[in-house]
């Protein structure tokens, strides 16, 4: 029955060998009668062509022995039959590797045989077990086993089977198990290695790609140590070329976004030793949120090691907004004060009114020459952060100390409050040592609320921010990602806020917030905040109603009183003062120009006196539906009537293919219409000339130079010196000293200078 498959002969070759023939040009057309042409007469020299068939619509070999299983009897389903024939060699490797399955073997392509047109005639693939093992005494699974398919070329660049050999001189795997250890059977096919590469840059670590892939179940093939590899192959891969990489990717983004900003600042090598950049999204929204910035550095982001600073800041609907990243390679004051300079130089020069940094003496001290008007205070997050890993015994051992502590650097506004709090916490809690405490109250004034009330920080120190560069990041960023990677997730996290940001802006449209408290000034409020700041504002408004106004002047001051008894009424005492045109209102609590928000003092002379309004002066723009419509002009860049980019590209075309084809065209108005294109195909090459450097290098004046990844940090662990080889030499040698043998000596010391024999290769030239 062989030989009615499919159009095909078989004859007996001299060799003993089973040769097929086969009629290629006959195929599907079932003649019948078959051609008989000798095997040599497509095994010829002079054959070239596609490495497989193409776009024949065939059904492939493994297809064809589903379909004909029921008919098979004891026979394997994929038996691998002379004659069979495959679309491609990939085929024919996997049909006989679902054979080699149902058998119990491994398989491996074998020998194979390509002509001077480049094309491959002759393919083996074999088993596991063929040829001798290296060494006699290696440990091996080789055992010069025969079994073996070999594949010849059709006419039509598919593949068939000339020979096939069955018989093993070997065990073969009885279980599904055994079968599993062949690596032909372990292997990782091109999608799954394109899945696994997706989940590995997504942050997925081996052990839950391995359960995703249904490894550790046993549903899945794969090995465990199989996707280990491929793994560390994929990253192999993504540190090779970096610098290219991210060269392109920064090109790409560049092009994408016209109003994009990279800096680079590079050696004389030209070794990147710095990296700033910001989308235009990002120096749109600085313009309308950047009075008040924090700027803190986060690490592990990147196989470099770099530090990676983050400037942020906070929206209108009160989220963090990025405002520009940096690498960094060290953070010394000139790392940052570079980093600050530039980023105030690709903003415009426009300074920040408040900085916020963590307690980094060396961003201090560069915030100080590089943004002298800015006020430099430390991040409230971070103070917090490091009193809990300081304090942690504190924490752990009496569970009111955080309740008090936190209130007190929380709710207390007045500095003797604060400072007699400060004391009694100190006392009750027995940590008058305490060195870190003693420095923080020494340095009260860099982050104690009460004594940066009237500096504006935008909400930023308040409770509901928690977000330091390393917490915003670190979902999105794996551990020591080549740079191009980095930068590519950097902008995926950053497409991730904007989403964050639309969801905001579609909600402060459609949700109404229910009305509270029907007071008119809460209607004005409505119609002017975005939906998270109209909850601040209630909240002040709710605040509010525990005040009295227990005295009034004629010049608008009002003295107001908290009607609470168990507050220490000197304290909860403030002043407000209205002015006489009703267009400012000030408190002195301060909160107002700490927040940039009513306080509920404010409030309730507002309430009392029946205000429609809030007045002018104490309206912030940038806390409002309105603060940044600005942002709008991002897409449609400088012909706002012709709306963004593609929109602008897919009616030129439509223009073009309006004119060429609606009508027949006139002599004269084609050669008018073509100097017309040709002048401006001209002229945007000009152009493009010059925009060639996209990308502002400081420090690569020289045009011999290349730019280059920066330097790989040293592995930890054990240092070379330390191996067990060195050691034997150095055992060695000792024993060479003692025998007298200087040049043996002399010659080992030379060896062990470079183990390896050869030059020592640096860490970039594997790069
Ligand atoms: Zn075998
Ligand atoms: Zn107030």
């Amino acid at each position: 029955n062989l030989i009615s498959f499919r159009g095909i002969n078989r004859v007996p070759d001299i060799q003993g060998e089973e040769r097929l023939q086969q009629n290629i040009f006959n195929q599907g057309k079932n003649t019948g009668q078959l051609a008989y042409t000798p095997n040599t007469s497509y095994r010829s020299r002079a054959l070239k062509g596609p490495n497989s068939r193409i776009g024949t619509g065939l059904e492939s070999a493994i297809a064809k022995a589903i379909r004909d299983a029921a008919t098979r009897g004891e026979k394997p389903v994929f038996y691998s039959a002379m004659g069979t024939v495959f679309n491609s060699c990939q085929e024919a490797w996997d049909f006989y590797n679902l054979y080699s399955w149902e058998i119990g073997f491994g398989i491996r392509y074998g020998r194979s045989r390509t002509n001077d047109n480049e094309y491959m005639t002759k393919m083996n693939i074999v088993c596991s077990c063929e040829g001798r093992p290296e060494h006699e005494d290696s440990n091996s699974i080789r055992t010069q086993c025969k079994a073996m398919i070999r594949l010849l070329r059709t006419k039509d660049h598919g593949w068939y089977i000339t020979k096939f050999v069955g018989d093993h001189n070997h065990p073969l795997s009885e279980s599904y198990g055994e079968n599993k250890q062949w690596p032909s059977h372990g292997h990782i096919d091109s999608r799954t290695k394109d899945f696994i590469r997706k989940l590995r840059e997504n942050n997925v670590s081996i052990g839950r790609v391995c359960s995703i892939l249904g490894v550790t179940d046993g549903s899945s093939t794969i090995r465990k140590e199989v996707v280990r590899s491929v793994c560390a192959k994929l990253a192999q891969e993504n540190i090779k070329d970096d610098i290219e990489k991210t060269q392109q990717l920064l090109e790409e983004m560049k092009t994408k976004d016209p109003l994009m900003d990279v800096r680079l600042k590079v050696n004389k090598e030209g070794r990147i030793k710095s990296m700033l950049w910001s989308t235009g999204k990002n120096k749109l929204d600085y313009k309308s949120f950047g009075n008040v910035v924090t700027f803190d550095t986060t690490y592990r982001t990147n196989l470099y090691n770099m530090p990676f600073g983050l400037f942020v800041g906070v929206n209108n609907h009160f989220q963090s907004t990025v405002f520009g990243g940096v690498l960094l390679t060290s953070e010394t004051t000139k790392d940052f004060e570079w980093a600050f300079s530039q980023f105030l130089s690709i903003m415009g020069g426009k300074a920040p009114v408040t900085i916020l940094t963590d307690q980094c003496a060396a961003m201090e001290a560069a915030a100080k020459t590089t943004i002298p008007s800015a006020r430099h205070r430390w991040c409230r997050w971070h103070v917090l952060k490091k009193a809990k890993e300081y304090l942690g015994h504190v924490y752990s051992k009496y569970n009111t100390f955080k309740k008090e502590f936190h209130h007190l650097i929380t709710y207390v506004t007045s500095r003797r409050r604060f400072e007699l709090g400060w004391i009694s916490l100190l006392h009750q809690y027995n940590l008058g040592g305490n060195r870190y405490l003693k420095r923080l109250f020494r340095k009260r004034a860099k982050w104690a609320k009460p004594y940066f009330m009237g500096v504006f920080c935008a909400g930023m120190t308040s409770t509901q921010r928690s977000e330091s560069a390393n917490h915003m990041l670190k979902k999105y960023i794996p551990r020591a990602a080549p740079m191009h990677l980095f930068v590519r997730k950097f902008s995926e996290f950053q497409y991730d806020r904007q989403d964050q940001e639309d969801k905001e802006k579609h909600l402060t449209k459609l949700k109404q917030k229910a009305t509270h408290f029907n007071v008119p000034i809460e209607k004005h409020a409505k119609e002017v905040y975005t939906r998270t700041m109209l909850g601040h504002f209630l909240r002040e408004l709710y605040e509010s109603g525990a005040y009295a106004i227990a005295d009034t002047s004629v010049d608008g001051k009002f003295i107001l009183v908290h009607t609470s008894e168990d507050n220490d009424p000197a304290a909860c005492k403030t002043e407000v003062k209205l002015a006489a045109d009703k267009k400012r209102i000030s408190c002195k609590c301060g909160l107002y120009e700490h927040m940039g928000m009513l306080c509920h003092h404010q409030l309730k002379v507002l309430v009392h006196l029946d205000q429609r309004s809030i007045p002018e002066h104490n309206l912030m723009k940038r806390w409002t539906k309105a603060a940044s419509t600005s942002g709008v002009g991002m897409t449609t860049g400088a012909a706002p009537n012709h709306g963004t980019e593609e929109a602008r590209r897919s009616l030129l075309v439509k223009m073009a293919m309006e004119l060429a084809t609606t009508r027949d065209i006139p002599d004269e108005e084609y050669t008018s219409l073509m100097e017309a294109m040709e002048k401006a195909r001209s002229a945007s090459r000009d152009k493009s000339n010059t925009h060639n450097s996209k990308i502002q290098t400081m420090g690569l004046d020289k045009p011999g130079i290349s730019l280059q990844c920066p330097l790989r940090p040293a592995k930890k662990g054990r240092p070379q010196s330390t191996s067990l080889r060195s050691w034997q030499q150095g055992v060695k040698r000792r024993r060479n000293i003692r025998t007298g043998d200087k040049s043996m000596d002399r010659l080992l010391s030379e060896d062990e200078k470079n183990p390896r024999g050869g030059r020592t290769r640096s860490v970039q030239e594997l790069l």
